[in-house]
C-alpha cells in the first residue's frame, strides 16, 4: 500500500525495518523523519496539514524553516537531534512552529534518534501534536487571573481588560458588557474597532444575538451566521455580524445582562474550551457587579450613619460634636492665615418657665422654631449647631464683630416676632447672646467661654439682648 510517507534517496523504510507508514496513518499527530543534516526525509499527511506544505515540498526541507524561533532549532540540535544521540525519544517538549503561510502554532513534541541496524547513519523521528488551543486557553486563564486579582484596577478598568482579553482570545473584534431590562439591551461597556459603541446605547433585545442567550439562559455561539439556521436574524440583516459568542451574566441568581463578542467576518469554530472561558468571564463579572452593588449600599449606609452622627435629632441642626470639629478647623485657619472668625452663643430666656407653664413639648417646639428660622437666615459660610439644651452656637467665618452683631440681631428679632403659640396662648420667645472674636492663640475652650461670659452679661443686663465679650 502506498502511504503518505515519501521516501527519498538513500532512505529506505525496509532497511529501517519499520513499517512506520502504517503506524503513521493511524496516529493523531504530525510525524516526521529527518536525516542527520536535519532535512525531512518523510512526513505523514497530518504534518502537511499542520505546516501547510505539500508532502513533496516538505521532503528535503531543512527543519529550521519549521521553527518560529531559529534558536529553538539550534538548541534542539545541541540537546537532542545530533549524531551522538542515543536511541529513545526523551521527554515531551512544547515549541512554537511556523507554517508555510507564516502562521504559528504551539506543538507538543516527542522525538529522538533512530539508528537503522545495518546503516551507519542516524535518523531522527518526531511526533507533533498541536497544543495551541490548550496554551491559548491557559494564557487566557492566566490573564483573567491577573486582571481579577489586580488591586490597581477599578471595576471599569477590569471590565475593559476582560473585554480586551475576550476579543483577542476569540479573535472577535467587538466585545460588549450589556445590561438587559425586560426587552431592552443596554451597552454598559464595549470595545469596538471604530468605537461605534458607547455606554448607554440601547437596542431591542430581539435585534441582538443575545436574545438567544437570554432564551437559553446559557452560552450561545455562531461562528458563521450566513451559513447557519439563524441567517434571517435581524442582527444579521441589520448589522451583518457573522460570528458571535455570548454568555449570560447573573448577579445573586438574577439575570443581569450578557457578555458577548462578535465580528463582521466568520470565525473559526468555537470549542468546548471557548464555551467554558466565556462562561467563566461572565461569572466573574456577575460576582464583581454584586460586590460593587454591596459596596455601594455599604457606602451609602456609612454616609448616612456619618450624617446621623453629626445631626441633632430634635432640631435637625448640627450637633455639638460636629460644631467642635468645625471650630477646630476654623481656629486653625485663624492661626495659619490670620482669618477673621466670630462665634455667637445664644440661649433662650426663661426657658424653664416655658416648659413649666406649657409643657415640655411646647419647649421642644420652640427649639424647632429656632432651628427653622436660623436655617432660613443662615449665610452660606456660617455653621449653626445645637450646643446644649436650649443653647445654640453660630460660627461666622470671614466676619467682623459689627457684621456678626447685626446678623444676630436680625436673627433674634425674627424669633421674637415669630408667631409662636402654646395652645391658644401667644408666647414671645426671646434669646440672649454673647459674641466673641477669635484671637490667634485661642483654643476652642477659651473662645467659647468668652462668648459664654458675654452671654451671661446679656442675661444680667435684662435678657433679650446681645453682648460682645468685653475682652475683645
Ligand atoms: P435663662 O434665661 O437664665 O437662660 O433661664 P432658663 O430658664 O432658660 O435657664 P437655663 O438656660 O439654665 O435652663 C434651660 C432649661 O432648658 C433647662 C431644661 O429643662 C430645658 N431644656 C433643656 N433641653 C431641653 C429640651 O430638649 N427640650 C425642652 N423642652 N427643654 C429643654
Ligand atoms: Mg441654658
Ligand atoms: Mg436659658
Amino acid at each position: 500500500m502506498s502511504s503518505d510517507l515519501e521516501t527519498k534517496q538513500h532512505f529506505d523504510l525496509a532497511k529501517l525495518g519499520l513499517e512506520i507508514s502504517q503506524v503513521f496513518e493511524h496516529i493523531d499527530a504530525a510525524a516526521l523523519i529527518v536525516d542527520q543534516d536535519r532535512r525531512v526525509v518523510a512526513a505523514n499527511g497530518l504534518a502537511s496539514d499542520f505546516f501547510g506544505y505539500d508532502n513533496d515540498e516538505l521532503v528535503g526541507q531543512e527543519t529550521r524553516v519549521l521553527f518560529d524561533d531559529p534558536a529553538d532549532f539550534e538548541e534542539l540540535g545541541k540537546s537532542r537531534y545530533n549524531d551522538r544521540a542515543e536511541g529513545g525519544f526523551g521527554d515531551r517538549y512544547v515549541v512554537r512552529y511556523r507554517c508555510k503561510d507564516g502562521s504559528v502554532f504551539d506543538g507538543a513534541t516527542v522525538g529522538g534518534a533512530v539508528r537503522p541496524v545495518e546503516e551507519d547513519a542516524v535518523y531522527f523521528f518526531g511526533m507533533i501534536t498541536n497544543v495551541s488551543r490548550q496554551t491559548a486557553a491557559e494564557s487566557a486563564l492566566n490573564r483573567l487571573h491577573s486582571i481579577t486579582s489586580s488591586r490597581d484596577l477599578n471595576f471599569e478598568q477590569r471590565v475593559d481588560a476582560i473585554l480586551k482579553l475576550g476579543t483577542e482570545h476569540f479573535g472577535l473584534p467587538i466585545g460588549i458588557f450589556s445590561k438587559i431590562t425586560n426587552d431592552q439591551y443596554e451597552v454598559q461597556q464595549a470595545i469596538h474597532p471604530e468605537n461605534a459603541l458607547t455606554p448607554g446605547m440601547s437596542f431591542d433585545l430581539g435585534q441582538t444575538y443575545c436574545s438567544h442567550v437570554v432564551n437559553a439562559d446559557d452560552v450561545r455561539m455562531f461562528h458563521h451566521v450566513g451559513q447557519s439556521e439563524i441567517q434571517t436574524h435581524p442582527c444579521y440583516k441589520n448589522f451583518g455580524l457573522e460570528a458571535y459568542i455570548g454568555a449570560p451574566i447573573f448577579t445573586d441568581g438574577e439575570r443581569y445582562g450578557t457578555l458577548n463578542f462578535s465580528s463582521p467576518v466568520p470565525a473559526r469554530e468555537f470549542t468546548g474550551q471557548d464555551v467554558e472561558l466565556v462562561r467563566l468571564f461572565a461569572a466573574w463579572l456577575g460576582h464583581e457587579i454584586a460586590r460593587r452593588r454591596d459596596w455601594r449600599e455599604l457606602e451609602a449606609t456609612r454616609a448616612e450613619l456619618e450624617r446621623l452622627a453629626t445631626i441633632d435629632p430634635l432640631t435637625g441642626l448640627y450637633n455639638r460634636r460636629y460644631m467642635e470639629d468645625c471650630l477646630r478647623t476654623e481656629l486653625d485657619r485663624v492661626k495659619r492665615y490670620n482669618k477673621q472668625l466670630v462665634v455667637g452663643l445664644l440661649d433662650f430666656d426663661n426657658f424653664k418657665n416655658l416648659n413649666d407653664n406649657y409643657g415640655h413639648d411646647t419647649g421642644d417646639d420652640a427649639l424647632k422654631l429656632f432651628a427653622k428660622v436660623s436655617s432660613e437666615m443662615m449665610r452660606e459660610t456660617d455653621v449653626i449647631a445645637r450646643w446644649g439644651g436650649e443653647e445654640f452656637l453660630i460660627l461666622m467665618p470671614e466676619t467682623g464683630a459689627a457684621g456678626a452683631l447685626k446678623y444676630l440681631q436680625r436673627l433674634t428679632d425674627r424669633v421674637r416676632k415669630s408667631d409662636f403659640h402654646a395652645g391658644d396662648v401667644e408666647v414671645k420667645l426671646t434669646l440672649s447672646a454673647g459674641l466673641a472674636i477669635a484671637a490667634q492663640d485661642d483654643t476652642l475652650d477659651t473662645l467659647v467661654s468668652r462668648a459664654d461670659v458675654a452671654m451671661y452679661e446679656a442675661k444680667q443686663a435684662g435678657r433679650d439682648t446681645i453682648r460682645m465679650s468685653s475682652e475683645d
